[in-house]
């Protein structure tokens, strides 16, 4: 399961902004391991770099002297929407007629081929498949309109359906928008005269700029010199709908959203989780790295000792290319390897962040089972997930989700577990410490903040 982008914008009123960039940038490699690209402005030309890969292999010593400017927008990515190439990188940047403008974009537009096909009709040519390229277009005629980006920013969000934080360069601005229901992260710190805005504020820590506020969802913020705050039109009129998955597994545990401390919500989801699911064992384990706070919080909660049953190797990334089926199949035991000594013998609580296809979730189990643990009592930091993601996670097709059509029962016995306990929405809910109506519950109850296109079968085949 993977996000699909992290986004971060700079405008400072004094310094280059592109190494600060890249830092910030670093920062947020968790959201996007695909490819990573800066645009900057010094006030005459837009200057970008971008490439596959990480952001560490994408940027180089000399890439930052060509890189100029007082204010910039960066990118990490992983496709949901697009593939894997180097033309749907980002940021994506145009010329039009009064300049240039760049754009970073976090989220999914789910109507955006509808939009394309329009644009296409009238004659507009694209070079990617990008969610981004799209939302160019429709600026630049909204634009050329009025001559008022802030108008053609709250125009063109009246057709759009999905979850989108942007950062745009345009000229000397940088402008900031949070879809109104904030399904997306986003924050705005400050430094001295630097203004910073990121999807998470772990990309403000690097820099050593403080965290002001959360972008609120349905705002608009355009930064130069000054900062000025704009609404679009749906902002209160649509529901806050903040994604739960950013708390549970997605966002950095040192990040703060939506005012809420990520690592306390996870510690919190551990002691929920033990006073859901007690039972009796010798040991908790986390599934690592996302899970080993939301275990902490079930040791703590449940007085059993936490131990470390399976060791991550952090060198196997998500693009290691794996050549035949048996070798995917495996892959488990290539990223994650037993302590025989620890788990030999004994009870194991094991506590994962979520289950979403299964097939990791046993393969994992068979790797403990053979390391000789006595029994396994699995622990998730979620409900059941029934339902694809529409908004930029990369899940997996309705058809492919475990529990889409099975009871826990039935998963627990295919999973091989001797017990199985997910924690409930309402207990979730509580952790994270958000009203209900202002979260996005799509995934757990099939129930969607926004609109769905007709034909979302299709849509769930193009982008998982
Ligand atoms: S459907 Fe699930 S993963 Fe997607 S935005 Fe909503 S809560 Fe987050």
């Amino acid at each position: 399961m993977k996000d699909k982008c992290g986004i971060v914008g700079i405008y400072s009123k004094s310094g280059e902004v592109s190494r600060k960039i890249y830092y910030s940038l670093y920062a947020l490699q968790h959201r996007g391991q695909e490819s990573a690209g800066i645009s900057t402005y010094d006030g005459g030309m837009m200057f970008t770099h971008k490439g596959m890969g990480l952001v560490v292999d994408v940027f180089k010593e000399d890439n930052f002297e060509a890189l100029k400017g007082n204010k910039g927008i960066g990118h990490v990515r992983y496709s949901t929407s697009g593939k894997s190439l180097i033309e749907n990188s980002s940021p994506f940047v145009s010329e039009y007629e009064d300049g240039y403008i760049a754009i970073a974009h976090n989220g999914d537009i789910i109507n955006s081929t509808e939009i394309r096909k329009e644009l296409e009709s009238e004659g507009r040519i694209f070079y990617s498949t990008t969610d981004s390229e799209v939302l160019c277009h429709l600026l630049i005629k909204e634009y050329n309109k009025s001559g008022d980006i802030i108008k053609a920013i709250q125009n063109v969000s009246k057709d759009l359906i999905g979850s989108y934080s942007l950062a745009i360069l345009m000229n000397n601005d940088l402008i900031v928008v949070r879809d109104p229901g904030g399904i997306k992260p986003l924050s705005l710190g400050k430094k001295d005269d630097l203004i910073i805005v990121a999807s998470e504020s772990v990309a403000f820590d690097v820099i050593g700029a403080e965290k002001i506020r959360d972008v609120e969802p349905g705002e608009i913020l355009l930064i130069n010199d000054e900062l000025k705050s704009f609404s679009l039109p749906g902002k209160g009129k649509i529901p806050r709908s903040y994604c739960m998955f950013e708390y549970i597994y997605f966002a950095r545990p040192d990040s703060i959203i939506d005012g809420k401390n990520v690592y306390d919500v996870r510690l919190n989801i551990g002691r929920a989780l033990h006073q859901e699911h007690a039972v009796e064992a010798d040991m908790v384990i986390p599934v690592p790295d996302s899970a080993i706070t939301a275990a902490i919080g079930y040791s703590r909660e449940s007085g059993l000792p936490y131990g470390e049953g399976l060791i991550k190797n952090r060198y196997v990334g998500r693009t290691f290319i794996m050549p035949t089926q048996e070798d995917r199949e495996n892959s488990v035991r290539l990223k994650m390897n037993p302590i025989k000594s620890e788990l030999e013998g004994k009870k194991i609580v094991m506590v994962d962040d979520s289950v979403v296809r299964g097939t990791t979730s046993k393969a994992l189990m068979d790797v403990l089972k053979e390391a000789g643990a006595s029994e396994i009592h699995l622990r998730v930091g979620c409900p059941p997930i029934i339902s694809p993601c529409y908004y930029g996670i990369a899940m997996a097709s309705k058809k492919e989700l475990i529990a889409s059509d099975k009871e826990v029962k039935e998963i627990k016995n295919i999973l091989g577990v001797d017990s199985l306990g997910y924690l409930s929405i309402e207990s979730l809910i509580k952790c994270i410490g958000i009203d209900k109506d202002q979260l996005c519950t799509g995934c757990f109850t099939g129930e969607y903040p926004t609109s769905l296109p007709k034909n979302i079968e299709k849509y769930e085949s193009s982008r998982c």
